[in-house]
């Protein structure tokens, strides 16, 4: 038998649980199974074939969350599925973990110190295989790859927090999942710039030449196809028009604005660095929509077909 795709049923006051439903009703996802589904078991009371149930994150007692309303209770509930799901796919029971979105405010209000799943599940992989792993995200929609340097921080901590030796790592991880999850021969990247025009030869700003450029240097020094500092505006269309392979951009908006706008409803966020394969959808728990059964799967089921098509090509089970 195929190893199974572990999936969490994220905040269960948000979207997850009903995209998750939805997903698994279609012969197309249920078609990549096995599954082993993480979460309340009251949110799932009928499972397709295929689909094993393992409870996690269970509020004890009578949960105090409603359906669509942010709470500590179901951010808890939430985290406890995605550590259930992950320490599974440590111990290589899964093949893959896909995760249905969570809220970070109600992480917060829980006092889980997490800016996001992705740096959790960096922590959890750190922590249980000892490896030294560094998590990025990799927004994957549109015809575009893109990597960020940096992920949930507010901007004006950017420029501070970026370095050559943080695009450097960075960049190789990227390298590095290009071939080993995307079947890349010989990956290219576009690694952005901070500043409008690259800055203009440093008319406004100067981290293109303190840190960039030096960091793109040392990529090429290190094997990697890399070109930059290169203009943000135009390097997406550049890459879209198969110039490039991936994209190396330097702050969350800069890199999830071009995904979303041009793929929203299947958009996937992948994360990559880790040992470990994790894909997610590219939105959040959409509260304002939960329980009224209108959310649309696209994206969930995009994260589904690519955490197969990676751990297919990782080896970790069947094609
Ligand atoms: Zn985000």
């Amino acid at each position: 038998m195929r190893r199974p795709i572990g999936l969490t049923m994220g905040d269960p006051a948000g979207i997850g649980p009903e995209i998750i439903r939805q997903a698994l009703a279609r012969r197309e996802v249920r078609a990549r199974g096995p599954f082993v589904l993480f979460g309340e078991a009251r949110l799932f009371p009928r499972l397709p074939r295929g689909v094993e149930f393992r409870p996690a994150g269970e509020a004890p007692g009578r949960a105090r969350w409603t359906a669509g309303r942010m709470a500590a209770a179901a951010g808890r509930a939430a985290h406890g599925a995605v550590v259930a799901a992950v320490e599974a796919a440590l111990r290589r029971e899964l093949a893959a973990v896909v995760t249905a979105p969570i809220s970070k405010e109600a992480w917060a209000r829980a006092g889980l110190p997490y800016p996001g799943q992705t740096e959790l599940l960096e922590e959890l992989c750190r922590r249980r295989s000892g490896a030294r792993c560094r998590a990025v995200m990799l927004m994957v929609g549109g015809g575009l790859r893109v990597g960020l340097a940096t992920i949930h921080v507010a901007l004006r901590d950017v420029p501070r927090l970026l370095s050559a030796a943080r695009i450097v790592a960075v960049g190789r991880v990227m390298d590095a999942a290009l071939r080993a999850d995307f079947g890349l021969r010989k990956p290219r990247l576009a690694v952005l710039a901070l500043n409008p025009h690259a800055s203009d030869g440093g008319r406004f700003g100067d981290e293109e030449e303190r840190i960039v450029r030096p960091a793109v240097a040392r990529l090429r020094a290190a094997g990697v196809v890399a070109a930059g500092p290169l203009p943000a505006d135009v390097a997406f269309h550049r890459a879209r028009a198969g110039e490039f392979d991936g994209v190396l951009a330097l702050y969350h908006d800069q890199g999830c604005i071009p995904v979303k706008t041009l793929a929203f409803a299947s958009g996937v966020n992948c994360t990559i660095g880790l040992p470990i394969v994790r894909t997610s959808p590219d939105h959040g728990t959409a509260f304002e929509l939960a329980g009224r059964g209108v959310a649309d799967d696209g994206s969930l089921v995009a994260a589904i077909r690519l955490a197969a098509e990676i751990a297919a090509r990782r080896g970790l089970r069947q094609a």
